[in-house]
């Protein structure tokens, strides 16, 4: 009796034990944590969006899940901007893994607040939200062997660290390691090295142990390259130097998938990003959150929110090397690496719509702080950003140039030019001169300011001195002279001075004017009618109208030009700490229209205009054509090479030739223009 009754329970026993096995089999095999969030999680009223989960509303967070149910790569990385449920992800990724496969897990989180106050919490949600696994936690979820920070569930550790709990770090083994807001997490671990390694060696012993990391990036500048084959806009592999994010440098390691759309309008798959977004001109933040909308690379069709929720459910995840057709099939191999890594722009969360990240963005503009641009880019689009958003060097590293280099006021052997620029102020003149060579390499010659009210006669008699006196026995062949360089310039220049003086030496200076619209052309010239200051005369004059954003961003480009190639822009052995310092006073950044935009980092610009002026100059006198030699082979060759292959510039003023004006200028327009 009693043998048969426990033959019987045995028996009973491993029937469910099998049942159970079998069960668990079949969840290991057929269920992701996506599905199983969705079949799992019941949020409750607290939530404010009380119901079951739905995975699918963040189609993007799928395949990330997925890779924790079978890992193909032993690292998976994921870059998102803010709210776009990567923590839901990352729940469902534990819970599925302690409900069908129990398996220890670590989860590092950024900060001992960040875990004890957002994310414990969101764990204690997910055990009241499935059901299933409230039932497997130790002694229920208030029971005492649940701590804080550790987590006992089916018979299992989950462990919740932070960077700096090194002991936590190296404590258990773990089948599955979650490190959220890396980059955050490297702020705040400065000096005391990587958790990643210390985080991976905890899954020594998992054969299929995986690390997920995920972050919003942080400083970095990376470009845009379209892909020749599929035609669409990858992220460019960033140099070490210009990516300090440390997630976007792991997403570079890995395979790269960008989170693509198709285009309601014209059915191409493009990559949603921040370039795409589009406002008004001049809107305000209310406005753009109105009537931002995301314009198609392929077809230039609106995208507006409504667009959304389809694009998405159809949205793929394409890298390079992939293509994708309009019907969202995904061909090509992506990079054979052992970290898969993902890419999803902000633009793409159901939860924020597209006018309100243009809004954010713009409020955050409006401060023209630099950090708060910064946080707004990372935040609300996931993506990277430098400061100024330009390549800008620090003034050190032009004051360094001078080292070796020549003595001013000596003109070196291979120039052809010398150009002047000058900057108008109130109270000065502020003055470079420059010397031009092969593809328009050059050398400072001079610079400095000449002081005097510029509203009197006295400093312009200084400035025709300076222009017409032989410097090492050439003279200046051309002098560009600011009558409003900068748009909205708040000093007003004495604009009669400039022009008086310009008539007077008719020959080579011109008056010139920044344009605040962009010019089909980054020089261009029209004859204006003036009237002779103190009488009711008039004469004409040439004006040069400079496209600022083209000649400001030659002088930045030039900056870092390597000095030993043709167009290497070299600087004297005497050059100033404020000259340096001026010509980095700018930094360009491009709005999400498109237009470049100047940012002053400091008031004192003026060389960085002085500069400007000149290189225009230099470019009126083509020496952008100038044949030249390499400034590292063979030196004493460079002036027989340097002969121009084009003839001498034909300038009305400059050039002894008989031609009529009009015909002269149109040549000069034809070749400013190819
Ligand atoms: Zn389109």
């Amino acid at each position: 009796m009693t043998q048969s009754t426990d033959a019987a329970r045995a028996s009973r026993t491993r029937r469910q034990v099998f049942a159970l096995a079998a069960k668990s089999a079949w969840k290991a095999k057929k269920q992701t944590p996506s599905e199983w969030g969705g079949e799992n999680r019941v949020y409750g009223p607290e939530t404010g969006v009380p119901g079951r989960r739905n995975p699918a509303l963040t189609p993007y967070a799928i395949p990330f899940a997925a890779q924790f149910g079978d890992p193909k790569y032993r690292r998976v990385v994921a870059v998102m901007a803010a709210q776009m449920a990567k923590t839901e992800t990352f729940l469902d990724i534990i819970g599925e893994r302690l409900d069908n496969r129990p398996a220890p897990i670590l989860y590092v989180g950024p900060s001992k607040e960040f875990i004890t106050d957002q994310f414990e919490p969101r764990i204690v949600s997910l055990f009241e939200q499935a059901a299933s696994l409230k039932s497997k936690v130790l002694g229920g979820i208030n029971g005492k062997r649940q701590k804080q920070t550790l987590k006992r569930v089916a018979g299992v550790r989950l462990r919740l660290a932070h960077a700096g709990s090194s002991t936590a770090l190296k404590s258990d083994p773990a089948a599955i390691a979650l490190i959220d807001e890396y980059d955050e997490m490297l702020k705040n671990v400065k000096g005391q090295g990587d958790p990643l390694g210390l985080v991976e060696a905890r899954g020594i012993t998992y054969a299929d142990f995986c690390v997920g990391v995920t972050s919003t990036p942080s400083h970095g500048m990376v470009e845009i390259d379209r892909d020749p084959v599929s035609g669409l806009e990858f992220w460019k592999v960033g140099e070490e130097d210009d990516v300090q994010s440390p997630i976007w440098r792991l997403w570079q390691e890995g395979t790269r998938h960008h989170w693509a759309w198709p285009c309601p309008h014209c059915t191409d798959y493009f990559i949603p990003r921040f370039a795409l977004l589009k406002w008004p001109k001049t809107a305000t933040p209310a406005q753009a959150r109105r009537e931002a909308y995301i314009q198609c690379p392929r077809c230039g069709g609106a995208i507006e929110e409504t667009h959304k929720a389809d694009m998405n459910a159809r949205g793929v995840y394409v890298a390079p090397g992939q293509s994708v057709d309009s019907a969202g099939v995904v061909s090509g191999e992506a990079a054979d690496t052992s970290t898969l890594s993902f890419w999803v722009s902000g633009l793409a969360s159901p939860f924020v719509t597209i006018g309100q990240r243009a809004e954010t963005y713009l409020t955050a503009l409006r401060s023209n702080e630099s950090a708060k641009i910064q946080t707004a880019t990372n935040a609300q689009f996931g993506e990277v950003y430098v400061d100024g958003g330009g390549d800008v060097p620090a003034w050190e590293e032009i004051f360094a140039k001078r080292l070796g280099a020549h003595a001013p006021l000596t003109v070196p052997e291979d120039a052809r030019y010398l150009t002047c620029g000058v900057d108008v102020q109130k109270g000065r003149l502020v003055f470079v001169v420059r010397a031009w060579g092969g593809r328009a390499t050059s050398w400072l010659v001079q610079h400095g300011e000449l002081w005097g009210e510029t509203s009197k006669p006295e400093v312009w008699e200084d400035l025709a001195q300076l222009l017409t006196a032989p410097i090492d026995g050439d003279l200046i062949k051309l002098a560009f002279i600011d009558s409003g360089f900068r748009p909205g310039k708040k000093e007003g220049v004495p604009v009669n001075r400039v022009y008086e003086f310009c008539r007077r030496f008719r020959r080579f200076a011109f008056p010139t004017k920044g344009s605040s619209v962009a010019l089909i052309r980054p020089l261009v010239k029209s004859t204006i009618e003036v009237t002779q200051q103190g009488s009711a005369q008039k004469y004409g004059l040439e004006l040069i109208r400079l496209d600022p954003d083209h000649w400001k961003s030659f002088v930045h480009e030039r900056l870092r030009w390597p000095a030993d190639q043709l167009g290497a822009w070299h600087v004297h052995s005497d050059i100033t700490e404020d000259y340096c310092r001026q010509l980095v006073a700018e930094a360009r950044i491009v709005l999400p229209s498109g237009k470049p935009q100047w940012i002053e980092r400091s008031r004192e610009n003026h060389y960085l205009d002085a500069e400007a002026m000149a290189a225009a100059a230099g470019y009126m006198l083509n020496v952008q054509h100038l044949r030249g030699v390499s400034p590292s082979s063979a030196p004493q060759e460079a002036a027989a090479s340097a002969v121009p292959p084009v003839p001498t510039p034909s300038l009305p003023a400059i050039a002894a030739t008989s031609a009529p004006k009009k015909s002269r200028f149109a040549d000069l327009a034809a070749r400013l223009n190819r």
